[in-house]
């Protein structure tokens, strides 16, 4: 009952502020920040010692902040959480239990794993509040997803198919485990396919389940929009949902031409769920009552509206228990300058996605195939169990796998996973080479990425 009343508290404060205009959300934005910034300092003895040099007296300036990294923010993860309970031996713990997934970490928190696209793996501790945000703001926010999330007409009507990465605390999984708990619509009319089965298997469960609601990666929406335009998929959703991975506007119409049905995609990641969503007219809206993202150069400094970022700083304000401020999250964002057709008044962004990070295969019949890197790396982590390691595309139809320290058996193996896992998105016949190597760093930003293309 504690997590429905900070869900309706959470939402009723979504709604006015979504009604109150700008200055309303702008007001609230800095107040959360200011109380945030105290906590941090207060509460995170790494926020502490980093803002030492930060006057308190004055009124807060975000430039006056230092941005974070998530290696810098992993290498001292106890001092960086606020409560002393919380510790890295603790979460790492809890995680390493595939049973634990969609359970509370010490009764209140939840936990998601990211599958790490920098090479350091990431853990995201959430708090009830920070849940009870997201929740909230995926209720009040659905934009072009409105009409089906009418829970009175629609929970019992519809079927929901969630294809993602299920081998691990990954927030996809993670959400959708915890939103079974609490409503038992989903648990009724919802099922999971784990994005690494083959494309085969993926099919032949769509057909069984026939859902009404599909969502998933990009990448493996595509794929199944080849197999309906072949006429090998019969179920028709009627609503096509896609996360976790940029969609090009092409591979979009492709998709929506497929099925006949309108996708509808939104922005989040495991450091804060609902960072933008969609509306009705196809724009994404940041949620900037809750969330600040800051598109930078690749020195940090701001980047003028409408112009690519190299990355992007967020500042989650609703979590408290790890705080998030001015965190380099690593995708390329635009963002939008004048009102959106729609009338609200969230500013709008475009994601560009990593775009150092977007594969382009060719496929058998000369065609350029999008490879993102999320579903790439996820599926070599789970094949394989390793972290440490890179994929770089060196020609159309040419890549080449780096391991950090492997053996000849793991390297064999995390080859296998990467070459299975493209012949089920319709590249078969890549050609891999693959060496127990170094990581190479990006000569310019000295970040290791984990998937790119030769530069
Ligand atoms: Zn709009």
């Amino acid at each position: 009952m504690d997590a429905w009343w900070r869900w309706g508290n959470v939402v009723a404060d979504a709604i006015l502020a979504g009604n109150g205009g700008p200055s309303v959300i702008e007001r609230l934005q800095k107040d959360r920040l200011r109380r945030l910034v105290q906590w941090a300092r207060r509460a995170s003895p790494l926020y502490a010692e980093l803002y030492a040099d930060v006057p308190e007296h004055r009124p807060l300036r975000l430039a006056d902040l230092p941005p974070v990294t998530r290696a810098a923010l992993m290498a001292r993860f106890d001092d960086w959480v606020t409560d002393r309970e919380v510790t890295l031996d603790r979460v790492n713990a809890f995680v390493a239990d595939p049973r634990h997934v969609g359970h509370p970490f010490r009764d209140k928190y939840a936990v998601f794993t990211s599958s790490g696209t920098t090479g350091i793996p990431g853990l995201f501790v959430q708090d009830p509040d920070a849940l009870a945000v997201y929740d909230a703001l995926g209720t009040a926010r659905m934009g072009a997803l409105a009409p089906l999330w009418d829970w009175r007409t629609s929970m019992g009507g519809h079927r929901f198919a969630l294809i993602a990465a299920t081998g691990g605390h990954f927030a996809g999984v993670v959400t959708w485990e915890r939103l079974r708990s609490l409503h038992p619509g989903f648990a009724k009319n919802g099922i999971v396919i784990p994005v690494t089965a083959p494309l085969d298997e993926i099919v032949r469960q769509l057909e069984a389940f026939r859902p009404t609601v599909l969502a998933s990666y990009a990448t493996v929406l595509r794929a199944l929009a080849e197999r309906k335009h072949a006429g090998e998929l019969l179920c028709s959703p009627r609503t096509i949902w896609t996360g976790g991975e940029w969609m090009s506007p092409q591979c979009r119409r492709y998709v929506e031409r497929a099925f006949g049905a309108r996708v509808a995609g939104d922005y989040g990641a495991s450091e804060f769920m609902n960072i933008a969503f969609e509306c009705e007219k196809g724009e994404l809206h940041v949620n900037s009552d809750w969330v600040i993202l800051e598109p930078v150069d690749e020195r940090g400094a701001a980047v003028p509206v409408g112009e690519p970022s190299a990355t992007v700083l967020l500042t989650n304000l609703a979590n408290r228990v790890q705080p998030f401020i001015r965190y380099d999250l690593g995708d390329s964002v635009t963002a939008i300058p004048g009102a959106c057709g729609c009338g609200r008044p969230f500013p709008r962004i475009r994601i560009d996605g990593r775009r150092d990070e977007i594969l382009r295969l060719l496929d058998a019949d000369g065609e350029r195939i999008p490879v993102l890197p999320l579903a790439l790396s996820t599926a070599i982590e789970e094949g394989a169990g390793v972290h440490r390691f890179q994929v770089e595309q060196v020609g159309l139809r040419r890549l080449h796998l780096r391991v950090e320290g492997a053996s000849a058996a793991v390297l064999a193996k995390a080859r296998k996973a990467l070459a299975d896992w493209l012949a089920g998105q319709g590249l078969p016949g890549i050609a891999i080479t693959a060496q127990a190597a170094r990581l190479a760093a990006h000569p310019v930003s000295g970040k290791f990425r984990q998937v790119y293309r030769k530069s």
